[in-house]
């Protein structure tokens, strides 16, 4: 039997996109037959507020400090208070990637439904994947019953974004989109959510960083950012997402800053070994794409280098140690000496 056979399963997800879609959160709670539901909100308080107000009845607890990398001591947390009210039969969140990660390691333990109402680009609400911390280690499962039954995407919510969050964001959905283009096992499909992914995120991006409140703009990039997280659950991420997890392991950085900064670079190293997605990208960004990508990355105000992030340049040659150890699948051969190369060139 061949072993070039490519898998996809099935996205058995209810994806609700526009502007408004927020409002619709009770209906989507109802149609779970859900009567006493846990808001788990990490964004601004009006907003959840106002999702609070709406739930009525049916809301039985809030929690307002999801935390990034879902530590597990936050999850006992709101595991203590879900006990305590007994009842509770759906978890939803407001929020980014942190709030929808609580929402997923809640949903773990009890094994009731989701919805996620994302506010950033990070994809996490598509995907089966929980990274939980434990004593500063991270662990990663991957199980179909982590996965949201629901998602509601309401580009309005992401309005408030600050124009650093909205850039390094965007720009960690394209990570996705980049690392699904070159995976030599991406199935049909997951190639077609990535180009679409990409093309739209290269073209939106740009429009809503000049025009932040151009609703149409922002639904566009929520659009690809969620086909950017399908691909994230349906292929196998590489390089990029490898040198993430361990520096930010390792260093405790911020998520999307440290995709948005190391996204060209790992492009400029395994685009000339991934033939197929270079000329996919050269297509999309119609020129150069590393150059397009270094472009947006520049037009963060904030830390662009890991020197900016406090990472110690005598630590970056354990870091590439690391990863060649452990190497994820990636087009171009890992060895020490050029991640090492690779990680200064970012530092
Ligand atoms: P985040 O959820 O931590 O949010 C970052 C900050 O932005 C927070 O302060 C939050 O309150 C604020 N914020 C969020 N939305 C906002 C909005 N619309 N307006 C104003 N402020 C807003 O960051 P993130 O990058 O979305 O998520 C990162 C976390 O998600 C990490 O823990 C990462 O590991 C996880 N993640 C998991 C997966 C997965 O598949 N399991 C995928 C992507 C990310």
């Amino acid at each position: 039997m061949s072993d070039r056979i490519r898998v996809q399963t099935g996205v058995a997800t209810r994806v609700l996109l526009g502007p408004g879609a927020r409002h619709r959160v009770p209906d989507e709670v109802e149609r779970l037959g859900a009567k006493a539901v846990l808001l788990v909100a990490g964004m601004r308080q009006d907003a959840a507020g106002e999702l609070a107000d709406a739930l009525g009845r049916r809301l039985a607890l809030r929690f307002a400090r999801p935390t990034v990398h879902t530590p597990v001591t936050v999850t006992d947390e709101v595991m203590g208070l879900v006990a305590d009210r007994g009842g509770v039969d759906a978890v939803v969140a407001l929020g980014g990637g942190s709030a929808v990660g609580l929402a997923k390691a809640v949903a773990a333990r009890t094994g009731i439904p989701q919805v996620a109402v994302p506010t950033t680009y990070a994809g996490s609400e598509v995907t089966p994947v929980l990274g939980e911390t434990s004593g500063g280690v991270k662990t990663t499962r991957r199980d179909p019953a982590l996965q949201p039954g629901t998602v509601v995407y309401d580009p309005e919510l992401t309005l408030s974004m600050p124009p650093g969050l909205t850039l390094t964001s965007a720009l960690n959905a394209l990570a996705h989109a980049v690392e699904g283009l070159w995976d030599a096992e991406a199935s049909p499909g997951a190639l077609a959510y990535a180009t679409e992914a990409a093309t739209t995120i290269l073209a939106a991006l740009p429009a809503v960083l000049d025009r932040p409140d151009d609703v149409g703009a922002r639904e566009e990039l929520q659009g690809a950012a969620w086909l950017a997280g399908v691909v994230l659950a349906q292929s196998r991420m590489g390089l990029h997402h490898q040198l993430a997890h361990v520096l930010g392991g390792a260093f405790d950085l911020p998520h999307a800053p440290l995709h948005a900064m190391l996204l060209a670079h790992v492009m400029e190293y395994d685009l000339p070994a991934a033939p197929r997605a270079q000329a996919r990208l050269a297509r999309i960004a119609d020129g150069d794409p590393v150059a397009a990508v270094r472009a947006l990355a520049a037009r963060f105000d904030g830390p662009r280098a890991l020197r900016d992030l406090g990472v110690p340049e005598d630590g970056l040659r354990a870091i590439a140690e690391r990863v060649v150890a452990h190497p994820y699948p990636n087009p171009r051969a890992l060895d020490v000496a050029s991640v090492h190369a690779l990680l200064r060139t970012a530092w």
